[in-house]
């Protein structure tokens, strides 16, 4: 039966060399799979996944308001894929969490979806809220804090390290950097009692 996953973490925890290790895993057994991420710039095309640790793969990109069950039917109809595999899945829209369930149950297909959980205020990432509510299975991808607690949360800083508190949910391009936390030392970073 295939199934909607929802791998979910907070920054730095990897997730992209989770994502591209299992997707190695499905064509080294003779199976395809297709990548897909967030575009977020005005590039057109092809974009990579890329990790921390030195591994990228080419993969195609979703925007706002495109229809992903469209996407993955003609996707299928062009040859055989074995499992659908989503990076930075916080940004997709909850009607395109929607139309990637639609595609797990009509199309039978799975789809694996890789995103943050919350972000640097604390909120749910609209994306992610509807892969909270509609997966039917989710993984945490685990990640610690200075303090050797599991990290759930995240800081962004600038460049000399400073902690932001206020800013829009998705920076492009900027010079400022994510640090993992356990939500005491974010309470504490963010200044909430
Ligand atoms: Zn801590």
């Amino acid at each position: 039966m295939a199934k909607l996953y929802f791998h979910y973490s907070t920054m730095n925890a990897g997730k992209s060399t989770i994502l591209l290790q299992a997707s190695y895993n499905y064509r080294e057994r003779g199976m395809r799979t297709y990548l897909i991420t967030a575009r977020l710039d005005n590039r057109a095309g092809q974009a990579k996944i890329s990790s921390r640790i030195g591994i990228a793969d080419l993969a195609d990109t979703f925007e706002a308001g495109e229809d992903l069950f469209a996407k993955i039917t003609k996707r299928l109809s062009e040859g055989p894929c074995d499992c659908i595999f989503i990076d930075e899945a916080q940004f997709l829209e909850k009607e395109q969490v929607w139309q990637l369930a639609r595609a797990v149950d009509d199309l039978t297909v799975p789809i694996m979806c890789y995103g943050l959980r919350v972000d640097f205020q604390g909120e749910l990432f609209p994306g992610s809220a509807a892969l909270l509510a509609l997966s039917d299975e989710m993984r945490e991808a685990r990640t610690i804090c200075h303090c050797g607690k599991k990290a759930s949360m995240v800081v962004r800083t600038d460049e000399d390290g400073k902690v932001l508190r206020d800013g829009d949910q998705v920076q492009i391009g900027g010079n400022e950097t994510y640090v993992s936390l356990c939500r005491r030392h974010w309470r504490l970073a963010m200044g909430k009692t």
